[in-house]
């Protein structure tokens, strides 16, 4: 078995010799916008990223992850370094999750999604496999998508108009063999890419719309967007299958800190509960813990079979820079990474001292470490 290549890219063979579950989780850092105050709080070294502690600036703290983007990386770097990779792994028949985690204006949907000028991770990974066909014509497989949205525990499908359904949602059922479905759940059958862009920018638009329906920003919701291959193995004379699901979360920021009302209580509930299951899952599977929390909320159960066993994922967490989002991306790092050192801060520099209150972090998947040093 070769060893990983210094980007942490999982190389062709990997798992199917190891099996390994762990997730990788990433960090990607996005520009400053036009508008914005250019007080940048975050120092990216290599595959650590660094923030002054706002309440002793002699202090820094630094996270270590499996791989950072600073806000110079292009889409098109995340892509092939670190999320192809993951996406051939889907030609042997298996599957491979990838989220995006942050809290609402980090970036979330600009990576997942993207735009016309800047195409994200879904619309590269259709491409790719279009591409991909035309090189392995050997391989004659079929490609079709579902997308569909959780919102408060509810699921809605994007592909349909959201007139066409009930305000409760699809069920999720659980076959004889425990496999999890959701039984009247649109699949696409797309024979290029260009197809696919055409169906996709309805269902982006259908995103907003359910969205200003349901009186809710898209931030609130998951959405979650499944491309499948199909193929007929002729040697093992078996029909197989791939799976990579591209998932933008719900902002992972706590609302019931400026927003009331029972409404957004409960959505808030919803959003903090399937995030905090699935930071646990995360926690699980690259602990190697014997118990998977994966029933105790909706997306990680829909999620389950593509989770752990042997399928890859992939969590990207998602910040932004600049003093305005400190608290956000201190909770955000926290969360997410599995070390964290409190390290002198070599550059003192004056900040102004704003009281903390970190809300999440005794909950996160981090376990805080005294380190020597920088
Ligand atoms: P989220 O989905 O997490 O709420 P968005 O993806 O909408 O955040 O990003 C917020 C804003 O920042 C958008 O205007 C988006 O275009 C911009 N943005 C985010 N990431 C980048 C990036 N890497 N490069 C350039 N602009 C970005
Ligand atoms: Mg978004």
């Amino acid at each position: 078995k070769r060893p990983r290549t210094s980007t942490g890219s999982v190389d062709e063979d990997s798992t199917s010799t190891t099996g390994s579950t762990r997730i990788r989780i990433l960090c990607r850092v996005r520009p400053f916008l036009k508008h914005e105050t250019t007080d940048d709080c975050i120092t990216l070294e290599d595959r650590t990223v660094r923030i002054v502690n706002q309440r002793n600036p002699a202090e820094a703290f630094r996270y270590e992850f499996d791989a950072c983007y600073d806000a110079q990386a292009s889409q098109s770097d995340l892509f092939q370094r670190d999320v192809r990779p993951l996406v051939d792994n889907i030609f042997k028949g298996l599957d491979a999750t990838m989220f995006c985690y942050g809290v609402t204006g980090a970036g979330k949907t600009h990576t997942v999604q993207g735009d016309a000028q800047n195409p994200g991770l879904i619309p590269r990974t259709v491409e790719y496999l279009f591409t991909n066909k035309r090189m392995r014509n050997k391989l004659k497989y079929s490609v079709a998508f579902t997308y569909f949205e959780i919102y408060k525990e509810s699921v809605f499908d994007l592909l349909v108009p959201r007139d066409h359904h009930s305000s409760s949602g699809l069920p999720i059922r659980e076959d004889a063999h425990h496999n999890i479905f959701i039984p009247n759940l649109t699949e696409q059958s797309i024979a290029s890419y260009s197809e696919f862009q055409r169906a996709f920018q309805a269902a982006c638009r259908n995103r907003s719309t359910a969205s200003t329906k349901l009186n809710v920003a898209s931030s609130r919701s998951h959405a979650v967007l499944t491309v499948q291959i199909t193929w007929h193995d002729t040697v093992r004379n078996a029909d197989l299958r791939g799976r990579v699901h591209l998932i933008d979360l719900a902002g992972s920021e706590d609302n019931r800190r400026t927003e009331n009302g029972k409404d957004r209580m409960a959505e808030s509930g919803a959003i903090n509960k399937s995030l905090f299951v699935l930071g646990q899952v995360v926690e699980a599977l690259n602990t190697g813990a014997q118990r998977i929390p994966y029933r105790d909320s909706k997306m990680t159960r829909i999620l389950q079979q593509s989770l752990g066993g042997r399928s890859l994922g992939m969590m990207i967490v998602n910040v932004a820079p600049g003093q305005k989002f400190y608290l956000e991306t201190y909770n955000t790092l926290n969360f997410a990474t599995k070390s964290k050192t409190i390290v002198n801060n070599a550059r003192v520099h004056a900040v102004a001292a704003t009281p903390m209150e970190p809300q999440y972090g005794a909950v996160g998947l981090g376990k805080a470490r005294r380190g020597s040093g920088a």
